[in-house]
């Protein structure tokens, strides 16, 4: 790896591009040049209680890019643990969107695929006088674990003996004991400066239907008891998590120096990916769909993958933004418009050009026959010659932007206003002769002229005009409905937790009922992503009926930001 980043630097690959490197890869590397690992095996282990987001993804892209990249595997686990809050609906989500990222597991479990496992490792150790079945209720737990300063105090149960501790297990086990009356807790150290390792609980009596093991079990594993346990068992060399994670390590060690599991896997932690505009927090994406502030998990505001894909960000951008942005093990947040950087830059190649009025004002071409109709030509892509062209109609009533009119121009507004002259793409000059008016003052059509000679766009005399715009012919032109989206939250740093509504953007959803397309859009690929001349990048949303196109914006075309980064 080290000798191939060396080439694709050397080649001026872009860094996009790149092998990249980062501290978990180095290790990785050394890990294998020393010989401690021979194959690589990671896994993605998503908690089934709601949809994967973006910052899953960075998870998704690093655990399988090393397998990738290594030579090794990556396993998809679902650590569904915590049976109140899962449900099948997300499971089926999850391996939706992983396969959509463009990722392929090597095998598929669950960590429930292992409780029986656990359970005889719990056994273990009971025996080995390293766990012990507290009777004392939650919130004394809690009170009894100490703070940072203090250390905690022992249970009153930590010295039952193993027979004894046996005993209440396998009762708690048979379903004796409502729920939390009593948990198995590690025997490990009440004074350790690290509270993850002050007697932990390592199982919980839960009453509750499981989606894969229905009533079978009434107590479930902590997610430290199942994690590393689980990564054992399926010789997971590297277990990459999240930041949060680091102060269990030791938990995670002990386990596993403790309990005889096949394998010896080690924990590695990264930073997050926290997002300006957005909230991550699983939480609160919940309770947003929960509580219809959005349509659902696949709303295109949403950072769901689901959402972005429905918003028509293709998967290509998701993987090139993970990229760029690296991995690192210091926390930090992201500029959104960094996303919206990888969006653009994928789009502007994969997408062809069409032309769409979003909001139409009728233009009447004064000196155009009437009932007469011409085809020109227009480019697909214009630096694309593969993607071909397709014709647009030319006819005496057309559409144009209501922007891209000004009664009383400003100085520098170079678009079509009274005794002006502009081009239409593809088509002609046209010039501006009188505006009409309805009864209350409001603009009803334009009257214009076009110069037959202009005919592509070029005038035979050399004259020029300083604007092109777009436009549709009115006859032709497709009734349709346009989504404007903008974000979610209204602050670069939303309040998350309970108070996440106080920072949702109220205009975060611009519906344009009355948009008009070009025919060419309706017959087009359902999936197919679109630049609409002038204005962004289109897709059509699963909303659209067939004479009823809906189209999402998933990003406009400016991007303040590259210019930013160009500059430096
Ligand atoms: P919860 O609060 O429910 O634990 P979670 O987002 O951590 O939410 P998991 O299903 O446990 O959900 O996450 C699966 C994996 O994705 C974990 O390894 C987790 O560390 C990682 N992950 C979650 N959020 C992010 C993020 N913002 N950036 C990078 N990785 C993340
Ligand atoms: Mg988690």
């Amino acid at each position: 790896m080290e000798r191939m980043t060396v080439t694709n630097e050397a080649q001026g690959t872009a860094p996009a591009e790149a092998a990249s490197r980062d501290f978990i890869r180095d290790i990785v590397a050394g890990d294998l040049a020393s010989g401690r690992v021979k194959k690589v095996a990671t896994r993605f282990p998503p908690e089934p209680n709601g949809y994967l987001h973006i910052g899953h993804a960075k998870s998704i892209a690093l655990n399988f890019g090393i397998a990738a990249e290594f030579g090794g595997t990556c396993n998809l686990r679902f650590d569904d643990t915590n049976p109140a809050k899962e449900e099948q609906e997300y499971i089926d989500a999850i391996k939706r969107d992983v396969e959509w990222l463009g990722y392929k597991w090597d095998s598929l479990f669950h960590a429930s695929d292992y409780f029986e496992q656990l359970y005889a490792w719990a056994e273990h150790l009971i025996r080995a006088g390293k766990a012990y079945v507290d009777d004392q209720s939650q919130d004394e737990i809690r009170m009894t674990r100490g703070t940072l300063t203090e250390a905690g105090q022992e249970s009153p149960y930590r010295h039952r003996g193993a027979d004894e501790n046996l005993d209440l297990f396998r009762r708690m086990r048979a379903g004796e004991f409502p729920n939390g009356a009593r948990v198995l807790r590690a025997k490990i150290d009440m004074g350790s400066g690290n509270i993850n390792l002050r007697d932990p609980v390592l199982y919980r009596i839960v009453h509750a239907h499981h989606p894969r093991t229905g009533t079978q079990w009434c107590i479930y594993p902590s997610y430290d008891f199942a994690h590393g346990q689980s990564d054992a068992i399926e010789g997971i060399t590297h277990s990459i998590c999240t930041l949060e994670f680091e102060d269990h390590r030791p938990l995670y060690d002990w386990l596993i120096q403790n309990l005889p599991v096949p394998s010896k896997p080690h924990q590695y932690e990264f930073a997050r990916l926290n997002l300006t505009y957005t909230v991550l927090s699983k939480r609160v994406l919940t309770a947003l769909v929960r509580e219809h502030h959005v349509s659902g998990w696949d709303d295109p505001r949403m950072p769901t993958i689901a959402g972005l894909r429905r918003r028509g960000v293709p998967s290509a951008a998701i993987r090139d933004f993970i990229k760029r942005i690296g991995v690192a093990k210091a926390n930090s947040t992201v500029d959104v418009g960094m996303f919206e950087f990888s969006i653009r830059e994928v789009l502007n190649k994969a997408a062809q050009r069409r032309m769409a009025v979003l909001r139409p004002l009728k233009v009447v071409i004064e000196n155009y026959p009437e009932g007469q109709a011409e085809e020109l030509e227009a480019a697909n892509h214009p630096d694309d010659p593969a993607a071909g062209s397709r014709k647009i109609t030319f006819s005496r009533e057309l559409f144009i932007e209501q922007d891209d009119f000004m009664e009383n121009p400003p100085k520098k507004f170079f678009r079509l206003s009274p005794g002006n002259e502009v081009r239409l793409r593809y088509a002609y000059f046209i010039k501006c002769r009188d505006v009409v008016k309805d009864a209350n003052g409001n603009i009803i059509e334009l009257r214009c002229t076009y110069d037959p000679t202009t005919r592509g766009g070029n005038a035979p005399d050399g004259r020029k005009v300083k604007a092109t715009m777009h436009w549709l012919s009115a006859a032709d032109a497709v009734a349709a409905e346009v989504r404007l989206y903008s974000s979610l939250f209204a602050k670069p740093d939303p309040a998350g937790g309970e108070a996440f509504t106080t920072d949702l953007n109220p205009n975060s959803l611009e519906i344009l009922k009355d948009a008009r397309v070009e025919p060419s859009l309706v017959q087009m690929n359902s999936a197919a992503a679109v630049q609409f001349e002038r204005q962004g990048y289109f897709c059509p949303d699963p909303d659209s009926s067939p004479g009823r196109p809906v189209f999402n914006r998933t990003v406009g075309l400016r991007d303040t930001f590259a210019k930013d980064i160009a500059k430096g």
